[in-house]
């Protein structure tokens, strides 16, 4: 990489855009990037270019990518991979929509790779945000869209192996996907981990903190102690690397949380420097410490935001309801769902004061119209307790948190 490449670089990652390869992609003389290709285990490579790391399954089967870059990259990487392996590129696996990693999927499409991802990953693909600047997205040509879709784990029977394709249900986006390698002891893992800066997560494409950690717990507990894991971004890390992350979020988000509920502004807690600790020791800190303040600043604040279950006791009977609520500022919305057969989510509106919230929808029960309320309080371990109001009566109903 050239010195100013490596300044336009810079730039893009101290402005919240950096996820936007289209943006990286213009700035970027493709012509000049290598691949470095590099041996993991045997049948087992990763390539580097320029995004996100591919990682590379060989074998009699044929080849099996993790993530294909920038299209402007294809025939380099096909190179690369025809320098290991004298097979087809038979399968690409997308690990989440960004442009460094999903840029050339079209291409791989046309070499004949069959392209699996999140169902979310292709809706997005297909339907993107608009930009920064309000023009609505581009979606991506038809053959660039994943061919197979899941929401839940397969399996990818090849050369010898089992490739798991383990859906992170909500993290560096809402389409992520964990690619698990049991025999070569290998996680592919995209950009919900990366070793080079702090964790990102993408607001726009459905990523969230929270589900960050639930993510860095679900891959801890796949890991074994010599599980390598390829990172979406920098050097491979490994079960002690993913709980160091972890760590590292909590104890940030601890330092914001007090300063959140006395009422400090996002810039008051920028400048009380809430990763200090942990700036020396984490690559590009200073370019993208204040972006992951400002994440958990908000994700803190709309506290109650997220995808809960309520177990609801009424006459010594727990019946247990699903809500998806959303807060801005003090603003509830969302939906709840009863766990009964043939409820129907109802749409939901409510306020928030402090730790305590308050929201009701009207639904149909038992072929009359009803009317439920729900008045709670975040508890210090962030379930939540309160009360449900049905018809004048109350029950107590208990909320955790789900991913
Ligand atoms: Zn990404």
């Amino acid at each position: 990489m050239t010195h100013r490449h490596h300044a336009a670089t810079i730039v893009l990652s101290a402005v919240s855009l950096a996820f936007a390869g289209a943006a990286l992609s213009q700035q970027t003389d493709f012509s000049k990037v290598e691949i470095k290709t590099t041996k993991i285990a045997d049948d087992f490579y990763t390539l580097e270019g320029q995004g996100g790391t591919i990682s590379v399954l060989t074998g009699p089967d044929g080849v099996l990518l993790v993530d294909g870059q920038f299209a402007p990259l294809t025939e380099k990487l096909a190179a690369a991979v025809k320098a290991v392996s004298d097979q087809p590129i038979r399968y690409l696996v997308n690990t989440h929509v960004h442009g460094d990693h999903t840029g050339g999927n079209e291409n791989f499409a046309k070499l004949g790779a069959l392209i699996f991802s999140r169902d979310q990953l292709r809706e997005r693909l297909a339907h993107p945000n608009p930009g920064a600047d309000g023009r609505p997205g581009t979606p991506a040509p038809p053959k660039a869209l994943p061919v197979v879709t899941y929401d839940n784990e397969i399996t990818i029977h090849l050369n010898g192996e089992d490739v798991k394709l383990i859906p992170i249900r909500v993290a560096h986006t809402d389409g992520d996907t964990l690619i698990r390698f049991p025999k070569h002891d290998i996680l592919a893992v995209g950009d919900y981990i990366r070793t080079v800066g702090y964790p990102r997560v993408d607001l726009t494409n459905g990523g969230s903190m929270n589900g960050l950690l639930a993510a860095f717990e679900q891959t801890i507990q796949l890991a074994g102690p010599a599980t390598k894991i390829i990172p979406g971004h920098g050097p491979n890390t490994d079960r002690k690397g993913v709980a160091a992350q972890r760590d590292l979020v909590l104890a940030v988000a601890a330092k914001i949380r007090p300063m959140v509920e006395k009422g400090n502004t996002v810039e008051e807690v920028i400048a009380s420097k809430p990763t200090a600790e942990f700036d020396a020791s984490v690559p590009n800190a200073a370019q993208t410490s204040e972006q992951l303040v400002r994440w958990l600043y908000a994700e803190i604040k709309a506290r109650f935001s997220g995808n809960w279950k309520l177990d609801n006791t009424f006459n010594g009977r727990v019946s247990a309801v699903h809500c998806t609520l959303v807060q801005s500022g003090d603003a509830l919305t969302g939906s709840c769902k009863p766990d009964l057969p043939g409820m129907e989510a109802a749409k939901l509106t409510g306020t928030v004061s402090g730790t305590k919230a308050k929201w009701g929808y009207d639904l149909v029960f038992n072929g009359k119209p009803a009317r439920v309320d729900y008045e709670v309080e975040l508890a210090a371990d962030g379930t939540m307790a309160g009360n449900l109001l049905r018809n004048g009566s109350a029950s107590p109903i208990k909320g955790t948190r789900l991913p």
